[in-house]
């Protein structure tokens, strides 16, 4: 791309500033329009009592189907002989949506052209790419609730921010010069390269974010791990009273994460759940508690025969999906409830959840770059089309095997590059790649799709 290649042969300095340019014109839009307008109701909201949270969810839940009904082709025919309800306790009449049919349907599930729309593309953890569409409005309350969130903690845009997310931004001479990350000065968030985290770089990794002091750390869990590991290792000492909180994204939190990153960044973790598609939020609080976000939509955790229970799969519906509708979508997690009459004294009514299970905390492993995330696994779909899914089995530790199926109408030899050169941006150029393309991927016994095999792990040190 040509942005991309003048972005490229840039001095670090116009980089840092072509960051802060596109940032500028990317909050503009997140926080523009109604965005202030949320931002201040959930801030309000924060004391609602159970019954006023299941009245606004039960008024929402209404307006979301009636909306789709009238504006999504594919919910029309859905509900066409299904007398859908105005209560949010009558749900179980409507079917289950479930990823693979979301894909297959997905033009007449959109409710809005591409022009209008904010994108958004998941690998998700099945390896099957997929597109949503935002609403600019939608997109705004979603940064809205995620900063009401945030803001618990003391945090708001323009406080110092560590970033740790799937973007690559770093060139060749970055690279060379131990220089993993770029600044958007104007709103102080400095992103660190993803793809760059290995034992022979960590060093600068530390040593930069000390020397920069973030309020804040936002993004991979598993990168801000191997940073506190090393640091922990190596006896550095992170100054205290600094950072203020972590708020890890995409992936799910381990306890040994905990242990190893609160103690050493001298800060306290909290964890949140959302997905690229638009799921509804569940906040950890500041006793430690995770609470569903009733506001955002409905939460219902179900057997395998699609009877409620209290731990099991969960199916959302989400209020701020408009553009792409997703009601009582099986979204491919499970979660467990927490006893329906414990109340939490962070004095939010929302109920609580005792564990979110379900996405699997797995990485391949490139000798030239460290270990390589299951959000960065996903990222390799990026710009790329007609891979159905695809699977990665790492044998031994130069050899990649990628399982791939196509849909062979769309997918070429141009896509095969793009997607080859994706891999390449993560794992380095040592690496041996081999594509199979296969008619099906078999699934794991438990009937779970993997899309990462990592077969080495007994070969690497802790
Ligand atoms: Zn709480």
């Amino acid at each position: 791309m040509k942005g991309e290649y003048i972005y490229q042969t840039l001095p670090h300095f116009f980089q840092n500033l072509m960051v802060s340019l596109y940032n500028k014109l990317m909050y503009k839009k997140r926080y523009g329009g109604e965005y202030k307008e949320y931002l201040d109701r959930f801030i309000k909201n924060r004391t609602l009592s159970l019954t006023q949270l299941k009245e606004i969810q039960n008024e929402r839940f209404v307006d979301l189907v009636n909306f789709s009904k009238v504006n999504s082709p594919f919910y029309r025919s859905l509900y066409n002989n299904i007398e859908t309800s105005s209560s949010v306790n009558e749900i179980s009449k409507l079917p289950i949506l479930d990823k693979e049919l979301l894909r297959k349907e997905i033009d007449n599930v959109r409710t809005i052209s591409s022009r209008q729309a904010i994108h958004s593309k998941t690998g998700g953890t099945t390896g099957k790419s997929l597109e949503v569409y935002f609403t600019t409005e939608n997109m705004q309350e979603r940064f809205a609730m995620l900063d009401d969130f945030r803001g618990r903690y003391g945090y708001e845009l323009g406080k110092k921010t560590a970033w740790f997310s799937g973007k690559s931004l770093l060139t060749k001479r970055d690279v060379r010069k131990h220089r993993f990350w770029k600044t958007d000065l104007v709103h102080k968030v400095r992103y660190y390269s993803t793809f760059h985290i290995k034992e022979d770089n960590l060093k600068y990794y530390l040593e930069d974010i000390i020397q920069f002091q973030p309020e804040y750390l936002v993004g991979f869990p598993s990168n801000i791990l191997e940073i506190a590991k090393y640091g922990t290792r190596y006896g550095y000492k992170y100054p205290e009273r600094v950072t203020k909180a972590i708020f890890p994204t995409a992936e799910t939190i381990t306890s040994e994460m905990r242990e190893i990153i609160e103690p050493f960044f001298h800060s306290k973790m909290f964890n949140q759940y959302a997905s690229s598609e638009g799921a509804p939020f569940i906040f950890e609080c500041s006793e430690g508690n995770l609470h569903l976000e009733l506001q955002s939509g409905v939460f219902e955790v179900l057997d395998d025969d699609d009877q409620p229970t209290t731990s099991g799969k969960l199916i959302v519906t989400s209020f701020t999906t408009y553009g792409t509708p997703l009601i009582r979508y099986d979204i491919g997690d499970s979660i467990t409830l927490e006893n329906e009459n414990k109340t939490c004294s962070c004095g939010n009514k929302n109920p609580m959840v005792r564990e979110i299970l379900g996405r699997i905390d797995d990485y391949i492993f490139s000798p030239e770059n460290g270990k390589i995330n299951l959000g960065n696994v996903s990222n390799t779909l990026k710009d790329t089309k007609g891979i159905i899914r695809f699977q990665v089995i790492q044998n031994e530790l130069n050899t990649l095997e990628l399982f791939v199926e196509t849909d062979k109408v769309v997918y070429n030899k141009k896509i095969e590059d793009k997607f080859l050169q994706n891999w390449r941006d993560r794992v380095g150029n040592k690496m041996e790649i081999s594509i199979h393309y296969v008619d099906n991927i078999p699934v794991e016994k438990s009937g779970k799709f993997r899309i990462v095999k990592n077969n080495i792990k007994h070969l690497l040190s802790e």
